[in-house]
């Protein structure tokens, strides 16, 4: 009897034993593995060196070694569990196209030349604009690539009908950078551009990872809020924003957001980058303003993290307050980061800025709008009146856009 207890139970008691021990064996190889791909796989860039933060330690927003919002606003969602918001994610409605999106027929060709008296405007969708302004071409936060993180699995880039140009991104006075955020920096995107572009322009700390990518230190200025750069009569200035910033697992806030105004002699431009509502938009307004444009952000908000995404309204409000005279709704159009219809932002906006009495222009992704001309306000995402685009439908996506891209530029 004892022996046959012994036969039974010794031998499971040790298979036991070996289960307690794979199952911590395989947690630390996959932290272990994790973080080691975090730390060495390019798309996560580079924190900032010691160096650095000795230079930013001399910035109001810098404690602690990390940047802060005024007021410490700090990231923290409220109510909920991450399950509950993953659950959210997956059930919610509408909340990628059913189609693959409109191009502008514009886009499909190199654009044709405007004066340097003029200025236009050309959204790729989500926060991606090309500007041309003083005859320079000006990149902001392009995010070209197919998905806004670091695995492409995830946050992939709604389908566009037809093809965009890239020609046009073949010589680049400047690129701006609102923050490091996969859907504003991409790291493909950089890699691709670097060699077409004259300068970058940057919050502090974003250099680090543009540097770990190749580009060249004296080819990117970084600014603290307030701080204004120039070139060839363009006036470039980090503006405040209450937002937040991270690519990987510890660094987060370790490079500085903003939000910038870009000046020159026939246009002042102002875009958001991303951030909740906060009084800095009516303190920018009355140092910057008035605006002929602001490029607002209005989409991937969220109750839950409300501090750091503006509602619609909340982003026709701050364009109120910083004296703007046309507003496009920005943030939206190209990756799904949130729980609302995706075409709920633009809707939104519109409603708040008729209310308002606020002009409001929705272009399509690729249709450059002359400022001063009059401004697209059809809604392009409703069924019907999407533009007469051609009829293939070739998902574009930046593996096709750099195929473009080198083809049509210099790099070799
Ligand atoms: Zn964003």
């Amino acid at each position: 009897m004892v022996t046959y207890e012994h036969d039974v139970h010794f031998p499971s008691k040790r298979n036991e034993r070996n289960r307690v021990l794979i199952l911590p064996i395989i947690a630390v190889f996959l932290l272990v593995g994790g973080a080691l791909y975090v730390t060495t796989a390019p798309q996560f860039g580079a924190a900032p060196d010691e160096a650095s933060q000795e230079i930013f330690a001399s910035s109001p927003q810098f404690r602690n070694g990390r940047f802060e919002n005024r007021g410490n606003v700090s990231v923290d969602l409220k109510g909920g569990s991450m399950f509950k918001t993953l659950m959210e994610f997956i059930t919610s409605a509408d909340t990628k196209p059913a189609q693959p999106l409109p191009v502008a027929a514009e886009a499909q060709q190199a654009p044709h030349a405007i004066p340097d008296t003029a200025v236009r405007v050309t959204w790729f969708g989500h926060s991606a604009i090309f500007l041309e302004l003083e005859g320079k071409r000006i990149l902001i936060d392009p995010m070209l690539g197919p998905a806004a993180s670091p695995l492409p699995i995830f946050g992939k880039r709604f389908a566009l009908k037809d093809r965009i140009d890239m020609s046009r991104f073949s010589r680049i006075d400047a690129v701006i950078i609102s923050h490091d955020h996969y859907d504003h920096l991409d790291y493909r995107s950089i890699r691709k551009l670097k060699k077409h572009v004259r300068h970058f322009y940057v919050p502090l700390g974003v250099g680090s990872h543009l540097r770990r990518w190749g580009v060249p230190a004296e080819r990117i200025t970084e600014l603290d809020w307030w701080e204004s750069a120039s070139f060839d009569g363009i006036e470039l200035t980090a503006t405040p924003a209450q937002h937040f910033s991270g690519r990987g697992l510890s660094d987060r806030n370790s490079t500085l957001w903003a939000s910038w105004v870009i000046r020159g002699n026939h246009g002042n431009i102002f875009f958001s980058g991303d951030g909740g509502y906060g009084p800095h938009f009516k303190e920018i307004g009355e140092r910057f303003g008035p605006f002929d444009l602001t490029m607002m952000e209005c989409g991937q908000y969220n109750e839950k993290w409300a501090k750091i995404h503006s509602m619609p309204e909340e982003s026709v409000q701050a364009h109120i307050d910083l004296r703007g005279e046309i507003m496009m709704p920005i943030h939206w159009g190209a990756f799904q980061l949130a729980v609302h219809p995706w075409t709920e932002p633009a809707e939104r906006a519109i409603a708040a800025a008729e209310e308002r009495q606020v002009a409001i222009m929705t272009p399509l992704i690729g249709q450059p709008v002359l400022l001063g001309s009059e401004f697209p306000k059809r809604r392009w995402w409703e069924k019907g009146t999407a533009a007469s685009a051609s009829t293939n439908t070739t998902g574009t996506d930046l593996a096709m856009m750099h195929t473009r891209l080198k083809t049509a530029g210099s790099e070799k």
